[in-house]
């Protein structure tokens, strides 16, 4: 179904949630979100939000299903690996980096544990949500290991018996320490960054993106 109003996809609720709702409200952007609302229609421009899992998000805009999408680095890249494989389209246009949602993914294993670089991890057992990372990384050292899948609680799976080491988002190290953990070794670092789907946007949609894409240098150079 096609719509005349752009659409872009951004994170429902989460870490990316609160900053992209503000950059695009200081583009001039009126939105009304309400919380249980799939969709948000913004009131002065011909637009609609759509709020769903970051995960959900390049998918989208690399099916074309939505017109842009604010999403993690880390998330994009994992979904293009994931995508590649399942032999899918993984073309999108980068329109802007964004200046938050500054993390890096990281290999980390029990404090007490010597570090003697990736080989180390030679057969681990190595919990994470993203797979296609964790194994494009070791791949290039040339370590071979079992990865072990969790959407969550990634860093409690050494002291549950559950894996030998993670490999997952840090910003502060505060949480890896409170686990027994130690970041020994970072492999992707990344922030939010907002996309565009590969196709042609009808005119009246290109026009609206290239009217808003100075506002939004504008205000992203004003914070440097
Ligand atoms: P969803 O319910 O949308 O799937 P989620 O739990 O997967 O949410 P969040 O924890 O809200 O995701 O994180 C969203 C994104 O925020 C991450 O993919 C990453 O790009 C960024 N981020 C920044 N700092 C951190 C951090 N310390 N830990 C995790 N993610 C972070
Ligand atoms: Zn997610």
């Amino acid at each position: 179904m096609e719509t005349k109003r752009l659409r872009i996809a951004m994170q429902k609720s989460g870490r990316l949630s609160q900053d992209s709702q503000a950059l695009l409200k200081s583009c001039g952007l009126k939105i009304n979100l309400r919380e249980d609302r799939l969709i948000a229609h913004v009131e002065n421009m011909p637009i609609d939000i759509l709020r769903v899992r970051d995960d959900d998000i390049p998918g989208l805009v690399m099916d074309g299903v939505v017109d842009l999408g604010i999403v993690g680095e880390n998330v994009l890249e994992e979904t293009m690996l994931e995508r590649q494989a399942l032999g899918l389209s993984v073309e999108y246009k980068t329109l802007r980096r964004l200046d938050y949602g500054d993390c890096r993914l990281s290999l980390a294993i029990p404090q007490e544990q010597v570090w003697s670089g990736p080989e180390s991890l030679a057969g681990a057992r190595i919990a994470t949500t993203y797979p296609n990372l964790l194994k494009r990384f070791l791949a290039e050292q040339g370590v071979k290991f079992k990865p072990v899948m969790l959407t969550g609680s990634v860093e409690v799976a050494p002291r549950a018996g559950l894996a030998d080491a993670i490999c997952d988002l840090v910003s502060s190290g505060a949480t890896l320490e409170a686990n027994g953990l130690k970041e020994v070794q970072v492999i992707y670092r990344s922030k939010a960054t907002l996309i565009q789907a590969a196709q042609e946007l009808p005119a009246d949609k290109q026009a609206l993106v290239d009217k808003l894409m100075p506002r939004l240098q504008g205000m992203l150079q004003a914070r440097e």
